[in-house]
């Protein structure tokens, strides 16, 4: 038999029963896929298959093997790194997207909605009216892309395009000594090398330090290096820090230097108005970024990268012409879809094939609207708040860093206890055992923290007060002698 039966429809009979599997995986009932590993991964590390099992027993076997073994990010209680499940509207809007526009591309309602969801964003997080977006599949393209930009726009200061001619000179990138390390590998990528982005110091909360930043640019200007950028936090991972915007981004102007300020994951927290101050200088940004895929709960796979001038990315990033792409369209008399691309994305960025991720965008935002995200935003601040107040309020329990936005550190300390990096460290292997709370960890000035996250839509403030919960009862079980010795065996 060598016919394709691939089934190409009967999504509604399929789909309903996929969300049975889904809606039940919700409930987080099943035993972590690590309990018995040998069980799945015996019945789907399988020979390639000459022939198929039909669509029906696929879907069995995603409902038996694969869904219940899946992740634990989903989970209310997990806060670890920045990182959670999508809404059901993300991910509905993907399958959407996924049937009817497989391509961002072409004259389509969700064509229309990648531009009418980026503008909603802009709105959103106050950014400058010229600023004007494209997405990606996430923060670390949505950085690449940015500094891409930045690239482009030194060199071409000196009469080089970088994008044509390659990078003919050492170049330098002034970032916070917090930030994300995709920075460093989009430096990379672009040709400066990792080793072009000098880390500048940041004080005792996290914040890039402006007379750190001015010192290294005054000891720069004696190197034959091309400044490109600099590079400011509005939340960053380690802690959530909102760099000073304003006066960095003078800085940078100062000395004509592109100020791309990365908001992967904070960029959403202007929502609060406790915080929104921290945000003043954003519209000093030449280029920005948030990430979707974080605080506003799509499916992972959504960046967003906005600069004031699109056409920069144009050049940056353009393919040039082909025939077997642009040779099938034409720029007037457009009365079909596939007359015209719409707003040349792809040449704005390193994708040509892309999902629509606009219409997740709009979902997420239509569905639950400013308010909202507002609402959620708010809320997760409150719960890092919530667990900064327990975590004074109790003698066991020491503040590492503080919250800006939903992100805390704090550790468990006892006198008794020599080495408080080992006992918390155990403490937090213990919390992910049992699996109620799954925090993660960083390291700040030495000090090892457990590190909570919230920003995941089913999160709420009970399992804020249960993660507390389970770092106490986990620091109280290990430093009693008996049952650290039974730890240890
Ligand atoms: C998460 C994050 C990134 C990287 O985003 P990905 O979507 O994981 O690629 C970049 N910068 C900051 C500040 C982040 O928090």
């Amino acid at each position: 038999m060598n016919i394709d039966q691939a089934e190409c429809g009967n999504l509604s009979e399929l789909s309903a029963l996929l969300g049975q599997q889904l809606d039940a995986y919700l409930k987080f009932e099943s035993p972590d896929a690590m309990r018995h590993p040998e069980t799945w991964r015996g019945a789907l590390d399988r020979p390639l298959p000459e022939q198929g099992v039909g669509a029906a027993g696929v879907l069995s076997e995603l409902s038996e093997w694969v869904i219940p073994n899946g992740s634990q990010i989903p989970r209310p209680g997990c806060t670890s790194f920045i990182t959670t499940g999508a809404t059901t509207m993300g991910a509905l809007a993907t399958l959407a997207g996924a049937i009817a526009s497989p391509q961002r591309m072409g004259l389509t309602a969700f064509n229309l909605l990648e531009e009418v969801s980026l503008d909603w964003m802009a709105r959103m997080f106050d950014l400058p009216a010229d600023m004007k977006g494209v997405y990606s599949s996430g923060g670390s393209v949505a950085n690449l892309v940015a500094l891409g930009g930045a690239r482009q726009a030194a060199f071409e200061a000196i009469g080089i395009d970088p994008a044509r001619d390659g990078v003919s000179r050492p170049c330098r990138i002034f970032a916070s000594a917090e930030c994300h390390h995709s920075v460093q590998r989009a430096a990379a990528v672009l040709g400066m090398g990792r080793q072009s982005v000098c880390k500048v110091a940041t004080d005792d909360q996290g914040r890039m330090r402006p007379d750190a930043l001015k010192q290294q640019l005054r000891e720069d200007q004696q190197s034959d290096r091309l400044p490109v950028a600099v590079v400011a936090n509005a939340g960053s991972t380690n802690r959530g820090a909102i760099d000073p915007l304003r006066v960095i981004g003078d800085i940078a102007k100062a000395h004509g230097l592109w100020f791309h300020v990365d908001g992967a994951y904070g960029l959403p927290g202007i929502l609060d108005p406790r915080v929104a101050p921290l945000y003043d200088g954003l519209e000093l940004a030449d280029s920005t970024i948030v990430d979707p895929h974080k605080w506003l709960g799509a499916p992972v796979g959504i960046g967003a990268t906005y600069v004031r001038d699109r056409e920069l990315l144009n050049r940056a990033f353009t393919q040039e012409a082909a025939t077997y792409l642009e040779g099938s369209l034409i720029g007037e008399g457009i009365t079909h879809s596939m007359d015209n691309l719409g707003i040349p994305y792809a040449d704005m960025g390193v994708e040509l094939s892309a999902p629509a991720r606009g219409t997740v965008v709009w979902a997420l935002i239509r569905e639950i609207g400013l308010e909202g995200m507002r609402e959620r935003i708010c809320r997760h601040n409150d719960m890092a708040r919530h667990v900064a107040e327990r975590v004074q309020a109790h003698p066991n329990l020491e503040l590492v860093s503080a919250p800006t936005l939903s992100i805390i550190g704090f550790r468990y300390i006892d006198e008794n206890e020599p080495d408080l990096n080992e006992l918390n460290r155990k403490i937090h292997r213990r919390m992910v055992q049992r699996g109620n709370a799954i925090p993660s960890t960083t390291v700040v000035n030495g000090i090892l923290a457990i590190r909570p996250c919230f920003v995941g839509a089913r999160t709420t403030m009970k399992e804020a007060d249960e993660l507390v919960d389970e770092a106490l009862s986990a620091g109280q079980y290990l430093t009693t002698t008996t049952n650290e010795i039974a730890e240890q065996r």
